[in-house]
């Protein structure tokens, strides 16, 4: 993974501020994050051998987890980046992020990443690092035939072309394919026309997550797209469900290379649905051992 790593600050209020006004919340927490980051745990959950790539401050290091084998640079010249995140009682939430050090990450960092990168089953890259470097290592892994998932988020409206060329598969959700396509995409209905122009820009595949309505899928050369739905739960805090989702996606393509996308989307909307059942990103995540044996 290329991937992000983020001081997480969440905050819990009954609804989200509107602008200019200040309200009190009734829970705080601090957690690691980042979509990386996010994703990579997921992954690493579910019992993928994981790796990440990215940069942090140097002042800040010594308080980051190194749970998995990590091409974490360093910097003094940008903080380690934060998100702010504000969760309504409803389970919705508005967040702020500062990339920081991860946007510094440079080509010669990515090279020492290169034999974990090219060696690996899956290489998941998001746009919390530069573009840049997020397309220098999607082309490492292409020219390696590794399979590549692209999660183009947070969204930039002018992504460039190679993006879609260089994606295996292309995932986002409803506002990013929205932004990437310039039509609304609310229903399941706008999310298949979505998907067939993404796909039509020359990726793989392209699924389009959906929250509580699960996602849609479309693989190439097929022109109809599958709505794949999810279980329906009480949602408590959808912060990271769409990493929750990618991760375990990357595990499942990685573990279970014959499976059809469809039945990968399946499983990785069940895992993200538990991780929407409790607060938090990273710390909602299930591992292996909390899942049935049929999503195995
Ligand atoms: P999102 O990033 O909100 O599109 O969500 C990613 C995935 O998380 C969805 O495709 C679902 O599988 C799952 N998910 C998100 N919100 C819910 C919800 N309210 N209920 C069940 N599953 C959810």
């Amino acid at each position: 993974m290329t991937s992000q790593a983020f001081f997480i600050f969440l905050f819990q209020s009954a609804r989200l501020p509107k602008e200019g006004e200040t309200i009190h919340g009734h829970n705080f927490f601090i957690g690691f994050g980042g979509k990386g980051a996010n994703q990579c745990v997921q992954a690493a959950r579910l019992g993928a051998k994981t790796a990440m790539v990215a940069k942090v401050c140097t002042v800040t290091m010594s308080n980051c987890p190194s749970r998995v084998p990590s091409f974490v640079g360093q910097t003094s010249e940008a903080a380690t980046g934060v998100a702010s995140i504000i969760v309504n009682d409803a389970g919705e939430n508005a967040i702020v992020i500062v990339a920081g050090a991860n946007m510094m990450l440079n080509k010669e960092e990515l090279q020492d990443a290169l034999a974990a990168i090219t060696s690996a089953k899956v290489l998941v890259c998001q746009l919390e690092i530069s573009p840049q470097m997020s397309l220098r290592a999607l082309r490492m892994a292409q020219e390696n035939k590794v399979t590549t998932i692209f999660n183009p988020a947070p969204a930039i409206p002018d992504l460039d072309p190679d993006f879609y060329r260089l994606s295996d598969v292309f995932c986002c959700n409803e506002s990013e394919a929205e932004l990437l396509t310039g039509s609304s995409v609310n229903n399941v209905e706008e999310a298949r026309c979505a998907s067939r122009e993404l796909l039509r820009r020359g990726c793989g595949a392209v699924i389009i997550t959906l929250g509580a309505q699960g996602c849609v899928v479309l693989e190439a050369p097929e022109s109809t797209s599958k709505h794949v739905p999810t279980t329906p739960v009480s949602a408590v805090d959808t912060t990271g469900a769409g990493d929750s989702f990618i991760g375990a996606l990357a595990y499942y393509v990685a573990h279970y290379p014959a499976m059809r996308l469809e039945e990968v989307a399946r499983r990785a909307g069940q895992v993200a649905a538990v991780s929407v059942q409790s607060m938090g990103a990273q710390s909602s995540y299930p591992h292996k051992r909390d899942l049935g044996a049929e999503l195995f």
